[in-house]
């Protein structure tokens, strides 16, 4: 079931360069109404519930309808990520509400260097068929090339 925005919790993530549902969504569908600043989802359809710009909105404006026969009559799930943990609030359809705490990573926000020391790869690299740090990382000289 789809992603839907609380539109009375979604600020449009004024502060960022861009809404970070829209960032993080790897199915290209959160959008922003520039009209009034708020985040929606365009394509409710082709939502795969991946659960990642509900993790990430730092409001907590975005929620997940649930389906009618697992989480019916008001149920709901709601993650509260913090940046070593992430608390997962299941309300169930008594309206008691349990909260589960899982630690998500194992070392200090921002510590990982995701270009392993390696520079930004120039304009032209992102025209080639290498893939970043390659055939570097590979540990050969270079890609086979194909001939016809
Ligand atoms: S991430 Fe949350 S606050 Fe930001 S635009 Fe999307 S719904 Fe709104
Ligand atoms: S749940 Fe996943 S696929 Fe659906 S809108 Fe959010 S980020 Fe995109």
């Amino acid at each position: 079931m789809p992603t839907f925005v609380h539109v009375d919790k979604c600020d449009g993530c004024r502060a960022l360069a861009q809404p970070a549902c829209m960032y993080i969504c790897p199915n290209d569908l959160m959008s922003l109404d520039v009209s009034i600043g708020k985040g929606f989802n365009q394509e409710p359809d082709l939502c795969w519930e991946c659960y990642s710009c509900v993790k990430t909105c730092p409001q907590g404006a975005i929620e997940m309808r649930g389906y009618a026969d697992v989480m019916p009559m008001g149920s709901r799930v709601t993650p509260l990520r913090g940046t070593d943990s992430i608390m997962w609030a299941i309300q169930y359809r008594n309206g008691e509400v349990k909260r589960f705490k899982y630690p998500i990573r194992t070392t200090p926000w921002g510590s990982i260097d995701s270009t392993l020391g390696e520079p930004a790869p120039p304009d032209e690299g992102f025209r080639s068929q290498e893939l970043f740090g390659e055939p570097k990382q590979l540990h050969i000289e270079a890609l086979p090339v194909l001939t016809a």
